[in-house]
């Protein structure tokens, strides 16, 4: 593993400042700095989109020829971090890192022509429709039934926990077509169009009193069969390679080494008997073992980017990152919390919308730290819980 940064990559990365200095405006910035979750402010956020895709760097980890970059694993990494260090908002990633990626890698060239572009440009806005009430870690069991009619489906049932369905136009989704066999292979990958008569959403108001989540009710939807993704019944091998994209090569050290020194900021700024929490010892020791954790983080991220490089898979070990990256983000919410100390009680989710002109009762530095650990208590949980990620390190790492 060559752990110096070439001259080409800091090439790289002056370019990349350079673009962000000059195009990423105030305006959309402060949704970044004040994005509480792994989303910002929808409309925002899609304005950054449409900069990123008008100079071709929308979608950094497509192949080139369906509009991808042609960056390598660092290049791409070099733009990930600068982004996140200039406060860029992150993209909505239903579209981008999960919908599109398995359009390309299922999809008919039909499909591809019509959906790739507009996911790139954001005319459409995709959310996820795989989780029911009584399907989450156990998906195979889902039971929203898709009845073959003609050259349609009618689709019946209820997905849950719909991340933005409140503003997504299209949903991929998973609907079950038989009942028979193994309940894996009943399963059928669709494509909705989310204005279709018998759809409605109704909001799930999330622990932060942030509406991120939806229930979503099909009741007789009619879904053109040339929406299917795959063949029929045969959705699961589709919802597998999707997942390897929600859960695999994602990297959390970067992100991590910046929302730790933002509690270094706040510890700065709030004092106690004359004192900054800054300057206390112990607090000062939890912060630097969770710098350690991150370092040790960090080093195992930068394998899994070698192996790619090489062309390897990185296989299992994102479950790793997984279970690492999300324990870590929730302790260093906890670590906040502590160096805002009553600051951190009132909870203003108007305050934090951006371009708000309400009034904030406590310093800037303080107004997302509640929200911020409110929401991180689901990062354990969504993208598949860190209890099944340990079962399949278990299993497939160690042979238990
Ligand atoms: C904020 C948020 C956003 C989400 N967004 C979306 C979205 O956009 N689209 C979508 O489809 N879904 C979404 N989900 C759903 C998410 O994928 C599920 O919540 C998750 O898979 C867990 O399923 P569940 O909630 O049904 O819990 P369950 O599966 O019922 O799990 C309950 C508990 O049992 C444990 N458990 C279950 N099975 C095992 C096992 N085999 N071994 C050990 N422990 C086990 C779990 O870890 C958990 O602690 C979202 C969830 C959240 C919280």
């Amino acid at each position: 593993m060559n752990l110096t940064i070439g001259s080409k990559y800091q090439e790289f990365r002056e370019k990349i400042q350079e673009f962000i200095r000059e195009n990423l405006t105030d305006d959309i910035r402060e949704a970044g700095r004040l994005a509480t979750s792994v989303f910002a402010e929808p409309k925002r956020a899609m304005a950054w989109q449409k900069i990123l895709h008008k100079q071709g760097w929308v979608a950094p980890h497509w192949p080139k020829q369906f509009g991808g970059t042609g960056w390598d694993v660092v290049e791409r990494s070099i733009f990930a971090q600068e982004c996140l260090k200039a406060n860029a908002p992150p993209l909505i990633p239903m579209s981008l890192l999960m919908c599109g990626p398995c359009i390309i890698g299922y999809g008919t060239e039909e499909q591809k022509a019509e959906y790739l572009p507009k996911i790139l440009s954001g005319e459409d806005f995709w959310c996820q429709g795989y989780s029911e009430p009584g399907a989450g870690s156990d998906l195979a069991s889902l039971q929203t039934f898709a009845e073959s009619d003609g050259d349609d489906y009618i689709v019946n049932g209820t997905k849950i926990w719909t991340t933005y369905a409140q503003y997504a136009n299209k949903m991929f989704c998973l609907v079950r077509t038989s009942r028979e066999g193994k309940p894996q292979a009943g399963i059928t990958f669709l494509l909705l169009d989310m204005n279709t008569p018998g759809i409605t959403v109704e909001p799930i108001i999330g622990l932060d009193q942030v509406h991120e989540q939806n229930t979503v009710f099909f009741d007789n939807v009619r879904v053109p069969k040339v929406n299917r993704i795959g063949k029929e019944n045969d959705g699961w091998s589709v919802a597998k390679y999707l997942l390897m994209f929600e859960r695999g090569g994602q990297e959390y050290a970067p992100a991590l080494h910046f929302q730790l020194a933002g509690v270094r900021n706040i510890a700065e700024q709030v004092y106690v008997a004359g004192s900054s929490i800054w300057q206390d010892p112990f607090f000062k020791r939890k912060y630097c073992e969770l710098e350690i954790e991150i370092s040790a983080l960090e080093f195992t991220e930068n394998r899994i980017k070698s192996a790619l490089t090489n062309g390897q898979n990185p296989g299992p070990e994102a479950s790793m990152t997984k279970i690492r990256g999300t324990e870590i983000t929730q302790a260093i919410t906890e670590l906040a919390l502590e160096a805002a100390g009553e600051f951190a009680l009132p909870l203003q989710v108007d305050v934090i919308e951006p371009g708000s002109k309400d009034v904030s009762v406590v310093p800037e530095f303080a107004q997302t730290v509640m929200p911020k650990y409110l929401n991180a208590r689901a990062t354990s949980i969504y993208g598949g819980s860190n209890e099944v990620q340990r079962g399949i390190i278990a299993k497939m790492v160690l042979g238990l």
